[in-house]
């Protein structure tokens, strides 16, 4: 914790001192693109996208779920999403699973979330079961069909928000659905026209 108390007390000398760029968030911000992941730590979209603040509008839930689109029974996601969209106009949104992932492992496996009640009724909610067809024991540390899969559900919910459609329908906004390696930093993009996911 140390280190992180020292990093963040250097911060404003560090990045900001000089950097005109950080004096001109006080009118507000332009995030060009929106990023939906995994709070997972081992997912930086900063450092992954190489881009600095200001730029990336961040949403991070227990894996990259996103809740279909229920004002009646707001979540803080569904408020994200919209605020982005409506709000911010930001032209793109990635939504990008990850290899090793322990909310989609722990699902795809059929893990025992008992004692994790919270995180079972999170889970439960908003991810499809382990689909058929794949013998749990196939399913390798990194999960990454059942990951894939999943992408491809959260974005078809995120479709499913009046918001992200509308703006899809007017050409004002792209969404793209990818999948990232963390044991070798790769990144897959989902193909629509073949329902596979290749390299960017
Ligand atoms: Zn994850």
């Amino acid at each position: 914790m140390l280190r992180i108390i020292d990093q963040a007390r250097a911060f404003p000398s560090r990045y900001g001192g000089e950097e005109p760029a950080l004096q001109g968030f006080a009118g507000g911000q332009r995030p060009s693109a929106m990023f939906i992941t995994c709070s997972d730590s081992r997912v930086v979209p900063t450092l992954l996208t190489g881009v600095g603040p200001g730029e990336l509008f961040e949403l991070r839930t227990a894996g990259n779920v996103v809740p279909p689109y229920d004002p009646e029974h707001a979540t803080s996601e569904m408020a994200t999403i919209e605020y982005a969209v409506c709000v911010l106009g930001v032209s793109d949104i990635i939504l990008c699973g990850h290899s090793h992932c322990g909310a989609v492992g722990a699902v795809a496996r059929g893990d025992d979330l008992r004692t994790l009640p919270a995180v079972r009724g999170w889970l439960s909610r908003s991810v499809p079961p382990h689909e058929g067809g794949a013998d749990v024991g196939d399913l390798g540390p990194d999960v990454a069909r059942p990951v894939q899969r999943h992408v491809v559900t959260q974005m078809e919910k995120l479709r499913g928000y009046p918001c992200v459609s509308e703006a899809v329908r007017d050409g004002r906004l792209g969404l793209h659905a990818w999948y990232y390696e963390v044991h070798t930093g790769a990144v897959q993009a989902h193909q629509i026209a073949t329902g596979a996911f290749s390299s960017l």
